[in-house]
């Protein structure tokens, strides 16, 4: 049996999210898990530079909390790290740091400086033979992972499992989209990192979530609440359930199962809670097909597989939003996106619909279309 703690957080009011931070690490026992050398990594979803309002990144407070649970109790080896979309360097991290609101004290003190990473080799039998890690994670004795609740144009759902993706360095997680174009393939590279990463400790941010287009485009969504739980697996169950969904039809926690990583059974402490809603309203990219209902269960996967053959998602520009960053192009796995005279260029042909360009995107220039393969 898995255990998944709730605590309701109204706001992001520091003193409330400190309390909250107490209630779950107590009834978790974290404290016996710790000595003063234990190096604690700290890992937030900070998909890239983004004020904490929109709902994109790990709330400030959220971390703020935990390192003051940390270091009032004597544990004070703590680094924050994360690898956002984009470049894994110094500089590029510090304008993530700034936008996303950590560079205050009590945060900027533990943010990491080390930007290297290395070669860990995965267990037997995995597709993946090793990952390229960032070396805060590799060096780390314990590791809280503190993910946003997010929907997610290509895993439809982003918490505990989709958050470690940010362990992998910078620009090298395109290319595991282009390694595993597929959803399936994705998700199962997915579990078999969080198998590789361990996270001891997941703490999930549902305090202000994300639904619609998701991961960064999506729209803001007060839930109140926090998870956490050792299983990291057990907790995206419970939040999928939250968000009023249906664990079982979620792809990372499809692959789970087939891995043999899908908790027997997930037991809910501390506050009760409700599925929201309306359930959280999903990504274009991922909506229903609309012949759910018409079509037997039996048939359903069969029936969808033909389905996108012929008829798939792709990303569409609006050039009167585009402003030529090149961030799209910066992430895009193929190397298809031509940015000329500041606006983007999005060819289908090649277009592995990992929705990387629609993730970066910091105007929300990018949508999602319905369209005939190749066309
Ligand atoms: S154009 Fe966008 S969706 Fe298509 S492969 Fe590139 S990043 Fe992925
Ligand atoms: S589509 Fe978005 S990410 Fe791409 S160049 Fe335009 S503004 Fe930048």
């Amino acid at each position: 049996m898995s255990f998944v703690n709730a605590v309701k957080v109204p706001s992001y009011d520091q003193e409330l999210v400190y309390a909250a931070v107490c209630r779950h690490f107590e009834a978790l026992g974290v404290a016996r898990d710790l000595s003063p050398d234990t190096r604690v990594l700290l890992k937030p979803n900070l998909l890239y530079g983004k004020k904490p309002e929109a709902g994109v990144t790990t709330n400030p407070a959220i971390l703020k909390a935990v390192i003051r649970w940390l270091t009032e109790r004597g544990f004070s080896n703590i680094v924050v790290a994360e690898s956002s979309g984009g470049l894994f360097n110094a500089e590029y991290m510090r304008g993530v740091y700034s936008a996303s609101g950590l560079r205050v004290p009590g945060i900027q003190e533990y943010l990491n400086r080390d930007f290297t990473y290395r070669s860990v080799p995965t267990r037997e039998g995995f597709t993946v033979r090793s990952f390229n890690l960032i070396t805060p994670v590799t060096g780390a004795g314990y590791i809280i992972n503190l993910p946003k609740l997010k929907t997610h144009a290509m895993t439809t759902v982003s918490a505990g499992v989709k958050n470690l993706f940010g362990t992998i360095p910078g620009l090298q997680k395109p290319d595991m989209h282009r390694r595993y174009p597929n959803t399936r393939d994705f998700v199962r590279m997915l579990c078999e990192l969080c198998e590789t990463v361990r996270p001891n400790v997941t703490l999930l941010d549902a305090v202000d979530s994300m639904e619609g287009n998701g991961p960064g485009g999506g729209t803001v969504r007060h839930t109140g609440l926090t998870l956490t739980s050792r299983d990291v697996y057990a907790l995206d169950v419970a939040a999928v359930r939250f968000m009023g969904l249906e664990p079982g039809e979620m792809p990372h926690l499809m692959a789970a199962r087939e891995m043999g990583l899908w908790p027997e059974r997930v037991e809910l402490s501390g506050d009760e809670i409700a599925p929201c809603s309306p359930a959280f309203r999903l990504p274009d990219a991922v909506k229903s097909t609309g012949f759910d209902d018409a079509v037997p269960r039996f048939l359903r996967k069969p029936a969808e597989l033909v389905m996108d053959r012929l008829l798939r998602s792709y990303p569409h520009v609006d050039r009167s939003k585009c402003v030529g960053c090149g961030r799209c192009a910066e992430s895009c796995p193929q190397k298809i996106i031509r940015v000329e005279n500041k606006k983007a260029g999005m060819p289908r042909r090649g277009c592995i619909s990992c929705f990387c360009c629609q993730e970066m995107c910091p105007v929300h220039a990018i949508s999602v279309k319905r369209g005939l393969r190749g066309l």
